[in-house]
């Protein structure tokens, strides 16, 4: 068996995540240095003081006004549908604290999105940020989740918790906090779950990933300490000290980079995080340049804008750090965007992983660089493998699905326990990558399963497809990704109509809009089918689609 691994572990602190942060001599985090800050208003900011005020007063809330617990191994869930601002990372806590789970909602979400995501979890409480509330009432509706579950969280410059229904609120609680439950031992740290994020995984609909203390403090602890190593090593043979480390929160935090990236790392590393409350280029490169963001990590397709945009002159000079992951980005794409962070000198680190392994399975260590576009080296303390449709090892130049192990790894998906089966090969976990190795490094070249990656988001075809087919004139669909620039799909619809020319390409787009989230549109566009591919067994030909799809284009 041909195991890749790194050539160092690290040993693990056996903590919770809260007591990592807020309460170890590892984390770097300064008491009254800003830590989280509003990108448009810094004075409006909280420090790991303030935040940890905020996050047990949340905890109390949560608690004696909601009764978000825990009773055994049974945790409540708190689905969570935010913009950015910095009393995101006060709720991520506070839930946790609570003895719940921080169950993570794409600001996109419509409203029935949102409540298959709250009944999946068998969600306690929902909370919205204030410019979600129309959604969060809408899908909380859809869900029967009665109104005074569902909270509001009021923005700068004072933050506040508030029950749409019963007039529970925050506030209301006079200041009383709770503080969170330590934890030590190593099997309750594994087992105790305190994020979902939602992932596909390699077939069907967004399902939710189970990730415990013990799989987060591995994600935080390890590529932290490595990179600790190398800074303070470089430091003592001369090389001039990093700047300190400031980032401008601008994806998600219902990805695992934004949990990470925002929430996590910056607290672990003493960094501050800037946030805005939504993806938008003007701003993304005013703040930038007048922050003075020195480090980030975003996903390729915005990686090609900074590339490519005419506005890109002298706003990412300060940057020292960047990593890009989620998607796949080549050479060109990496060498194109390196000239324009860092006055030239700054390399982009590659990471490759998913929801399921808590990020990043492989990373560039820290002072290292690849200008080839490869994923970078395994990380401390994972094993990873790249094998055939047997579980064979492929010899090196072939393309292979990547399979890995270790601490990163989910426990699986929520209240699933087939789909949970059906991912794991023995304790190794499928990614459905396809990579190939050359010269010892590994590049992504396909993937194994259905999943479609747009701008570093997820598109479950599944999802499309089940909700195309509940048209009374659409018989069946089949969607696939067609590939555009900067490692994104869109996703293509192959319809079979119940009667030829019973609807247009546009009204099968309408029939879409509106009910599932903005990314996940028919970009790719809707072709017409007498027929989908199958095998034998009826199951759709995906691969075919796939090459018919690409065929199409070429000729286009
Ligand atoms: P998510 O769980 O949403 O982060 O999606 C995980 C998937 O994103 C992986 O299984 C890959 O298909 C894709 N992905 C993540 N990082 C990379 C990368 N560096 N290159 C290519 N694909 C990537």
């Amino acid at each position: 068996m041909r195991i890749y691994k790194n050539k160092n572990t690290v040993d693990l602190p056996k903590v919770d995540l809260p007591t990592l942060l807020f309460d170890s001599e590892h984390c770097l985090a300064q008491e009254d240095t800003p830590l989280h800050l509003s990108a448009a208003n810094p004075a409006i900011h909280l420090t790991k003081a303030t935040l940890r005020v905020l996050t047990e007063r949340i905890a109390h809330f949560l608690r004696h006004s909601l009764s978000v617990g825990s009773q055994g191994s049974y945790k409540d869930v708190v689905v969570v549908c935010s913009s950015g601002q910095p009393a995101v990372a006060a709720l991520f806590f506070g839930i946790i604290a609570a003895g719940g789970i921080f169950s993570a909602a794409s600001p996109s979400h419509t409203p029935e999105e949102l409540a298959r995501q709250v009944t999946q979890g068998k969600s306690k409480v929902l909370v919205v940020s204030s410019d979600k509330r129309e959604v969060g009432l809408k899908a909380a509706q859809l869900a029967g989740l009665p109104l005074d579950r569902v909270l509001i969280l009021e923005g700068e410059p004072q933050w506040e918790l508030k029950c749409v229904g019963g007039g529970k609120s925050l506030d209301a609680v006079n200041g009383e906090q709770m503080t969170w439950r330590r934890v030590t031992d190593e099997e309750e740290l594994k087992r105790s779950l305190i994020v979902l994020l939602y992932s596909s995984g390699t077939t069907g609909v967004p399902k939710g990933v189970m990730l415990s203390h013990y799989n987060l403090v591995a994600q935080l602890y390890i590529p932290s300490i490595q990179a600790r190593a190398h800074v303070a090593a470089a430091v003592e043979a001369g090389e001039p000290a990093p700047s300190p480390f400031k980032t401008l929160a601008h994806l998600p935090i219902a990805h695992i980079a934004g949990v990470f990236g925002y929430l996590i790392s910056p607290f672990f590393s003493g960094g501050s995080v800037y946030w805005m409350s939504k993806f938008s280029w003007k701003p993304f490169l005013e703040y930038f340049k007048s922050l003075q963001i020195t480090g980030f990590y975003t996903v390729p397709s915005i990686y090609l804008r900074i590339a490519k945009s005419p506005d890109v002159t002298d706003q990412f000079d300060t940057v020292e750090v960047a990593i890009t992951g989620a998607a796949p980005m080549d050479a060109e794409l990496q060498q194109a965007a390196n000239r324009r962070l860092g006055k030239g000198k700054t390399r982009i680190s590659q990471t490759w992983g998913l929801s399921e392994t808590t990020g990043a399975v492989t990373a560039m260590p820290r002072g290292a660089s690849d200008i080839t576009g490869s994923i970078s080296p395994v990380l401390p303390n994972m094993e990873m493998r790249c094998v055939d449709d047997e579980y064979r090892d492929v010899t090196p130049g072939q393309p292979g699905e990547l399979i890995v192990r270790g601490p990163f790894v989910t426990n699986g998906y929520y209240d699933n326990e087939e789909a949970t089966k059906a991912t794991f090969h023995q304790d190794w976990f499928l990614t459905g990558d396809i990579a190939v190795e050359r010269s010892g490094k590994f590049y992504i070249v396909d993937r194994k399963k259905e999943l479609l990656k747009y701008k570093g988001l997820q598109i479950a075809p599944a999802e499309l497809e089940n909700h195309l087919i509940t048209h009374e004139k659409i018989l069946e669909a089949a969607v696939v990704g067609v590939p555009i620039e900067g490692g994104s799909e869109v996703p293509r619809a192959y319809v079979v109509l119940r009667e030829r020319g019973g609807l247009s390409e546009e009204d099968v787009k309408a029939f879409v809009r509106g009910h599932l989230a903005e990314y996940k549109q028919l970009r790719g566009g809707v072709r017409f089918v007498d027929e989908l591919p199958k095998n034998a067994v009826g199951k759709i030909l995906r691969r075919e689609l796939r090459d018919k799809a690409r065929v199409e284009e070429t000729r286009a």
